[in-house]
């Protein structure tokens, strides 16, 4: 007999059935490809000895958030591999902007804007664990930080302001391009927000990326799935609810849109026209590279970062989202670009290895990014084109194929606008619940929204545990086994 189904297996879907396989339900997983991990996939795609992430690659939510600080990567043999240089931003005139973990190191690098900068971040670092657990909340529980609420309280809006507070270029794009992981238009109260949330945590717990690949934190989710019970069936995918049987809880790690086509018309009108309402966002196009050295970067400094923000100035970065928002296609789209290798050597193999590269595009654009992609890294790595042995690419459309969750190439799975970050997928008290009894939404269309944390599938199954078996203290998710129920 199954306790609890759920549908889809990105990080949320795994983060839920883990939450409930730790509470003593039997957990049936159900996902549509042959393979589980939604964003958490990595696969060899050109030499079957190197790997590439197909979706996500570098996780600093996955270090920070509540769910996985419990769960305990590292404990597991996951190992999280912190470059000095969590991120750089090379600039139009050569210079290169760049944040160390060391808050100091990079005051001294942003000079006349150190100050302001340290002013800035010093405080989120020092209380890091409270204002990534205020801003990967459900938004509705009261903050227990009063002082990290008033941290964010006075630093977003400051930050939503066309005019920036710093004074010098490296500052000022340094901070745009960690606004842009909002995929919006900019500036806005949430892109700051997003902002404030990735810059810190720069400082505090890394942007690391996994030994091996991401999908290595997946593998450790469905080992401790696996351990308490739960099964797995991919190559499922789910048409109709009716086709898990007379299962008391189901999970949902799926798209608003996917939600209205398994539910139909057993979800009431009101519900379903707000699911209808939901807003998608624009796309991400993806290049995969496999190449024969590092990256050529004009500026050394760019070299040591896990990630590098292509977006020029500020002001380039502001005008690309928010002709991007608008539906219009630019010709120097923001793309971030990962060599893994640089933070993880043993991605490199007999002198190959991966590049991983994707462009913020309008939604449902259907235009092949590798040329693209290629010449907007070659702008600032001059012959990163002759280290490039194979190439592929993924359109924004594509991709909604690959994973309905993504749809239209919206890999925040909706809009992050004021709205949809707080009633996102509709207003209601509880965000997880839907109309159907026992059926919970649990995907990063639920509240905190994108990104690896797996807060919403942890948020969603502890919902559906309070409601169904009246559970109050979530289960403990230590490599250490212990049940509930
Ligand atoms: C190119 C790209 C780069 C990214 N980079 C990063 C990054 O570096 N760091 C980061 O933190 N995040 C990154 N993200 C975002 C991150 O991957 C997502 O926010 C995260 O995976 C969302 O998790 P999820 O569990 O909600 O959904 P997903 O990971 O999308 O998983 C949903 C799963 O449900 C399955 N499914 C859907 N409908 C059905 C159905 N009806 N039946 C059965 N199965 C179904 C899908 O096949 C999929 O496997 C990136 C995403 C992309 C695409």
């Amino acid at each position: 007999m199954t306790d609890a189904a759920v549908v889809g297996t990105g990080p949320n879907g795994l983060a839920a059935a883990v939450t409930l396989a730790r509470a003593g339900l039997k957990v049936a997983l159900y996902e549509k490809a042959d393979t589980i991990g939604g964003g958490l996939r990595s696969a060899p795609l050109f030499d079957r000895d190197v790997t590439h992430d197909i979706c996500s690659a570098v996780h600093p939510m996955a270090a920070a958030s509540s769910f996985f600080r419990r769960f305990d990567l590292p404990a597991r043999g996951v190992r999280l591999l912190q470059p000095d240089v969590p991120y750089a931003h090379p600039l139009p005139d050569g210079d290169a902007a760049a944040a160390w973990r060391c808050l100091e190191r990079t005051a001294e690098h942003l000079g006349a804007d150190g100050r302001r900068w340290t002013r800035l971040m010093g405080p989120l670092a020092a209380r890091s664990r409270a204002v990534t657990d205020l801003l990967l909340s459900d938004q509705r529980t009261l903050p227990r930080d009063p002082l990290a609420t008033l941290l964010l309280a006075t630093r977003v809006p400051a930050h939503a302001l066309p005019r920036s507070p710093f004074r010098g270029e490296r500052a000022r794009a340094l901070l745009a391009g960690v606004a842009a992981h909002a995929v919006g238009r900019l500036p806005s109260l949430t892109s700051s927000a997003v902002a404030m949330l990735l810059a810190h945590t720069a400082h505090s717990s890394g942007w690391p990326l996994p030994e091996g690949g991401s999908a290595r934190i997946a593998d450790a989710l469905a080992a401790d799935i696996t351990a308490h019970g739960g099964v797995f069936h991919t190559g499922h995918h789910v048409q109709d609810l009716a086709e898990l049987g007379p299962v008391p809880i189901v999970l949902l790690d799926v798209s608003p849109k996917e939600l209205l086509r398994v539910a139909g018309p057993r979800l009431p009108d009101r519900y379903a026209r707000a699911l209808r309402r939901f807003r998608y966002g624009p796309g991400a196009a993806k290049a995969d590279f496999l190449v024969d050295g590092p990256v050529p970067w004009r500026n050394p400094l760019v070299g040591r970062a896990g990630t590098v923000h292509l977006g020029g100035t500020r002001e380039d970065v502001h005008r690309q989202e928010t002709a991007t928002a608008a539906g219009r296609a630019v010709a120097d789209p923001f793309v971030l670009v990962v060599d893994p290798a640089v933070t993880d050597p043993s991605r490199a193999v007999r002198g190959r290895r991966p590049v991983w590269a994707y462009a913020h595009v309008p939604h449902g654009d259907t235009r092949d990014p590798v040329d693209m992609i290629r010449r907007r890294i070659e702008q600032y790595a001059p012959g990163f084109g002759d280290t490039v042995i194979a190439s592929r690419g993924l359109s924004a459309a594509q991709y909604e194929a690959y994973n309905p969750n993504y749809v239209g190439g919206d890999i925040a799975a909706g809009a992050m606008d004021l709205r949809q970050a707080l009633a996102r997928p509709a207003l209601r008290l509880d965000p997880y619940s839907t109309p159907l009894p026992g059926v919970y939404l649990c995907s990063a269309s639920t509240p905190p929204g994108p990104s690896v944390h797996g807060m919403c599938g942890h948020l969603a199954a502890l919902s559906a545990l309070r409601r169904h078996h009246g559970v109050r203290t979530p289960p403990d998710l230590s490599p250490a086994k212990k049940e509930l129920i």
